[in-house]
C-alpha cells in the first residue's frame, strides 16, 4: 500500500485539527518539518501522536535543514548530530516512525572523505539511538543539488555500512541528473528494500540541479506512481507548495492505477 501525505503539520495548535482535515481527505502520513528547529513541547507531541494513531496516519519527521555532518569545524557536526537527535526524542513521544535528514555538504572536502565523515556521524547518532533505546529511524535523503551529499550510490552505501534508513527524494534525483534519468531507472535502486520513504513534488532544475519546488504535475504523478510496486509498504511524502492538495491528487491517480 502507498500511503500518501503532506510535508508540513502545521503550529501545535492547529496540529490535532490538520491530522482531521488529512484525515477526511483520505491521507494516511503526514512528515513534520522541523525546518527550523523543533518546534513542538513534549505534551503536544503526546496529543498529535495519538490523534495520528486513532486516525491511522503515519507521522514521520524531517530535521532542521541546517545539517552538516562533513563540516569542516568539529563543533557544527556536534551541532548537526545534535539536532537531529533532538528530533529522535520528540519523535519518540509522537511515535514517529523515521526522521529525515540531509546529510551535509562536499564543501572543499573530497568525495571519498566526505562520505568517511558523514558515516561516522551517522554510527555515532545511531549509537546515541541505541543507547536511548528509541525506536525511531534516521533516514539519509537522496538529494537534488550537484554540491550536496546525496546520490543514489551515495545514500546505498551509507545504508549498508552504516544501517540507517533512507529517503527516497524522486524529484531531488532527476533534477541532480538533469533531467536524464527516469523514476523507472531510479526505483530499481531499491527494489531490494521491503519498505519505503519517499519525497515528491514538482521541481525546476539548472546546471547545478536543484532550483526550487513547484506543484506536482498530473503526468510526473502518473510516470512516478506507474513504477512503484503495489504490494510494498511505502510513504509517499508530498514536498510542492500545496503538499496535501498534491498529495489528494496523488491518491486519487494511484486509485485509478490499482
Ligand atoms: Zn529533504
Amino acid at each position: 500500500m502507498i500511503r500518501f501525505g503532506p510535508a508540513g503539520l502545521g503550529s501545535a495548535k492547529d496540529a490535532i485539527s490538520n491530522l482531521e482535515v488529512y484525515s477526511k481527505r483520505g491521507l494516511k502520513a503526514c512528515e513534520i518539518s522541523f525546518t527550523y528547529g523543533v518546534y513542538l513541547k513534549e505534551d503536544d507531541a503526546l496529543e498529535i501522536g495519538k490523534k495520528a494513531r486513532e486516525l491511522d496516519i503515519k507521522l514521520s519527521i524531517h530535521a532542521p535543514y541546517y545539517i552538516n555532518l562533513n563540516s569542516a569545524d568539529k563543533k557544527k557536526i556536534e551541532a548537526s548530530k545534535k539536532r537531529i537527535l533532538d528530533c529522535c526524542e520528540i519523535g519518540e513521544l509522537l511515535g514517529a516512525e523515521i526522521v529525515v535528514f540531509h546529510a551535509g555538504f562536499y564543501g572543499k572536502i573530497d568525495r571519498e572523505t566526505s562520505y568517511q565523515n558523514i558515516k561516522e556521524a551517522v554510527i555515532e547518532i545511531l549509537e546515541e539511538i541505541r543507547k536511548n533505546r528509541w525506536k525511531i529511524k534516521i533516514a539519509a535523503e537522496t538529494m537534488g543539488k550537484i554540491n550536496v551529499f546525496g546520490s543514489v550510490d551515495e545514500i546505498l552505501k551509507l545504508v549498508e555500512e552504516t544501517g540507517c534508513f533512507f529517503c527516497v527524494d524522486f524529484a531531488h534525483l532527476w533534477a541532480r541528473n538533469q533531467g536524464k534519468i527516469s523514476y523507472g531507472e531510479i526505483y530499481p535502486s531499491f527494489k531490494k528494500f521491503e519498505r519505503l520513504h519517499c519525497h515528491f513534488s514538482g521541481i525546476d532544475f539548472g546546471e547545478k540541479g536543484e532550483k526550487n519546488h513547484k506543484l506536482t504535475p498530473e503526468l510526473e504523478i502518473k510516470k512516478l506512481l506507474s513504477v512503484l510496486p503495489k504490494n510494498k509498504e511505502i510513504t509517499l511524502i508530498n514536498e510542492s507548495p500545496d503538499p496535501a492538495g498534491d498529495s489528494v491528487k496523488s491518491l486519487k491517480i494511484w486509485k485509478e492505477l490499482v
